[in-house]
């Protein structure tokens, strides 16, 4: 960490070792630099070193911020394997059992890594439809006994993680909640992988707090997922650049999801083709019968479609 200052450097020192006596200061020109601070909480003591009269600038390393995000070197394989191109792909939401169920077979047997299969939804409107929710969870459990293939799953309320056992193998955090800090460390307590996507317009040190937030309440299989800026106002977008940093500085895996950032299934196939190279998979919504879904219609692909998209990502 850097702090760069005006002013007299004894006294500002002095101030500085107040707020914590064991910190080292290497004094060069109009700068310390700064050591012996536990990484990740030097957080706590920002807030304290920028009131400090004098104090121009703090700068702290990615990795004096997100200790845990920028030193994870975990590959795991299971229950899917980010080793190689990942595939999530299935409904928008459970509307239909026996539509979920052919289409789970279709994807399984063109290979998906796992399906969505999502009892809760968040809506933007209160009257919109939710989710079979609670209701669903046994005829679930029924349901990945039949296909056996790995469940994403988003989940709003920290209180029904507890019954998710045998329902779900991956919790999604969706983009509402990617700041909703109680549920985050819920989730990751629960022990099942979580999939974190990003809030439209956070940015990637926001995002990153986040899954550190994960990762600190013990996950130990994480996975990023970009889904663009813009949530239900029908504007195309997603942000590759936040894809292309992640793999670049980071060893946790990213992947893009197609329909929310696409919005719109005529543009999938450009969307899958636009991050093909550069992310680690991909999750998209899909239906044997898209026109049917009662959420999400438009964006939804079928499995011709679907098929086009594991071409161009596998
Ligand atoms: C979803 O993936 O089911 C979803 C609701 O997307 P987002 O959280 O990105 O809006
Ligand atoms: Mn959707």
């Amino acid at each position: 960490m850097r702090i760069t200052f005006y002013g007299n450097p004894k006294k500002i020192a002095e101030e500085i070792k107040k707020i914590d006596p064991k910190l080292i200061l290497i004094h060069k020109n109009r700068e310390f630099l700064v050591k012996n601070f536990k990484a990740g909480y030097v957080y706590n003591i920002f807030p304290r070193l920028e009131n400090i009269k004098g104090v121009k600038k703090i700068e702290a390393k990615n990795h004096e911020l997100l200790p845990l995000v920028y030193s994870y070197k975990y590959r795991f394989k299971y229950p899917i394997n980010p080793l190689k191109k990942i595939i999530i792909a299935g409904p928008c939401v459970i509307d239909d059992w026996d539509i979920f169920i052919k289409t789970g077979f279709e994807l399984k047997k063109l290979g998906v890594d796992a399906i969505r299969a999502p009892l809760f939804k968040p809506r933007s409107s209160p009257y919109g439809w939710e989710g079979f929710g609670k209701k669903g969870i046994s005829k679930l459990k029924e349901a990945r006994k039949k296909l056996k293939v790995p469940f994403v799953m988003e989940v709003m309320d920290y209180r029904v993680i507890d019954k998710l056992t045998g329902v779900c193998d991956i919790i999604q955090i969706g983009a509402r909640n990617m700041k909703n800090y109680v549920l985050l460390k819920e989730a990751a307590a629960s022990g099942l992988p979580v999939l974190l996507k990003r809030q439209p317009k956070s940015n990637l040190r926001e995002f990153l707090y986040s899954a550190e937030y994960i990762l600190k309440y013990g996950a130990k299989k994480i996975i990023l997922c970009e889904r663009g800026d813009n949530l239900s106002d029908g504007i195309a977008s997603i942000n590759l650049e936040i894809i292309k940093r992640i793999k670049k500085e980071l060893k946790i895996p990213i992947i893009a999801d197609l329909s929310h950032s696409a919005k719109d299934r005529k543009k999938v196939i450009n969307f899958a083709a636009k991050t093909a190279g550069i992310s680690d998979g991909v999750m998209v919504e899909t239906s044997i019968t898209p026109e049917k879904s009662l959420i999400d219609t438009k964006q939804i692909i079928d499995i011709e479609t679907f098929k086009k998209v594991m071409n161009i990502i596998r």
